[in-house]
């Protein structure tokens, strides 16, 4: 049971709670207090640092790649996926604009994707004309052979370069954001899951273990891969995702986020290091899954990848591996809405949500 003093302070009602610390908790919470700051906000993680995939991702701030908006076109349609792109791009944007370039490790390096076949290449003309609306470019997206040789990516045949992609610090956003927050008086409980949520018509009621309990207006889920008890009538898969990062190589010629085959396999230049992710077609059914491992087959499977495509005849050492969660559906769009009259959401973020997470902080704030 918790004391008189608890229950008025740390556990006291608030205006609106959010479950969740990752980048979409953090950039909701922001957004709600920008638009009405006399609203008061908790945050609620149930680990001592957020972890899921914000704190686990490639730190690519993506743009995407233009095989993933040909396939994302044919799957949804060009109205949807421009909704997305613009999402994305005016995400990015946002980034920016809150944080300083060197307070995050931003770098607009450019984005590229290696082809081995010009199927998609006799899309590009379209996809360009198309995007154009988005990002005010003639080519969003251009064949670079000479680039080819410059990142020593002999194997590849063709790259495409996307001048609108960059990367950063994704621990270090995460912070900047702890921080913003705290600037708004967005407050947390860290280390608190929440196990239970009661709703009625006056209040809704997070429980979190026998006797203790914090009542809300309005609750908002952020709990992106990990939403299945809570929201279990939603489509959302869980997705792991495998990283190596190697140990700093000598005259390591990469520079800019690599996508590769549909984005299954992404690799960028961490401080002349090569950071490895991807490979989940080698495994779907193992790695759809909230378990935070890694397997030796997937790993293995990376150092090959990275012998063979990025670093064909060099030598190379492996720092650290680690996983992340993501989620997905059989859509690619983000599930942001509301569930009943006093719970919303704003979860699936894909693979994407560095760039998407700004957005969809404002589109619940307009439902709020
Ligand atoms: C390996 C990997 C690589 C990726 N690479 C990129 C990339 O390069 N660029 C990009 O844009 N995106 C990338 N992504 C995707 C991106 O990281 C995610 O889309 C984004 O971080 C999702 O943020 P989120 O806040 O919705 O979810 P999360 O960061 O997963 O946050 C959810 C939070 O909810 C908390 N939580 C869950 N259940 C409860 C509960 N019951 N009580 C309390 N707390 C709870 C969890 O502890 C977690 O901290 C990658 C993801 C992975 C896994």
């Amino acid at each position: 049971m918790i004391s008189i003093w608890e229950q008025e302070t740390f556990y006291r009602k608030r205006d609106i709670v959010i479950i969740g610390a990752g980048f979409s908790g953090l950039w909701a919470a922001i957004s709600i207090k920008e638009r009405s700051p006399e609203k008061s906000i908790l945050i609620i993680e149930r680990n001592a640092v957020p972890l899921g995939a914000s704190t686990r991702n490639a730190g690519f701030a993506c743009f995407g790649s233009l095989t993933e908006v040909i396939a994302d076109a044919q799957k949804m349609g060009w109205e949807k996926t421009l909704d997305l792109v613009r999402m994305r791009f005016e995400g990015l944007q946002k980034i920016r604009k809150y944080f300083k370039s060197d307070e995050i490790d931003f770098e607009l390096s450019g984005g590229y994707e290696i082809l081995n076949s010009d199927e998609s290449l006799q899309h590009i003309n379209e996809v360009n004309a198309k995007l154009k609306s988005v990002t005010g470019l003639e080519e969003t997206y251009s064949l670079q052979q000479d680039k080819i040789n410059e990142f020593r990516l002999g194997k590849s045949q063709f790259l495409i370069e996307n001048p609108c992609e960059g990367s950063l610090h994704s621990g270090k956003l995460l912070q900047k954001l702890l921080e913003k927050c705290h600037e708004l008086k967005v407050e947390f409980l860290f280390g608190i899951e929440v196990k239970n949520i009661e709703e009625t018509s006056d209040e809704v009621n997070i429980c979190f273990s026998e006797g203790v309990s914090v009542k809300s207006d309005q609750l908002i889920h952020c709990t992106n891969a990990f939403s299945s008890k809570f929201l279990e009538n939603e489509n959302i898969i869980p997705a792991r995702g495998q990283i190596l990062l190697t140990e700093p190589i000598d005259n390591l010629k990469l520079k800019g986020t690599f996508h590769y085959d549909e984005g299954f396999y992404y690799f960028r230049n961490l401080e002349n290091r090569v950071l490895l992710g991807g490979g989940r077609n080698q495994d779907f059914k193992t790695e759809e899954t909230t378990a935070f491992e890694t397997t030796e087959f997937l790993q293995n499977h990376l150092e090959n990848f990275l012998k063979e495509v990025i670093l064909p005849n060099q030598e190379f050492k492996i720092a650290l591996r680690w996983s992340g969660i993501m989620a997905m559906g059989s859509e690619k769009t983000p599930i942001v809405k509301r569930l009943s009259e006093r719970q919303l959401c704003t979860v699936r973020l894909s693979g994407m949500g560095v760039a998407l997470a700004p957005k969809v902080g404002e589109m619940i704030t307009i439902m709020i």
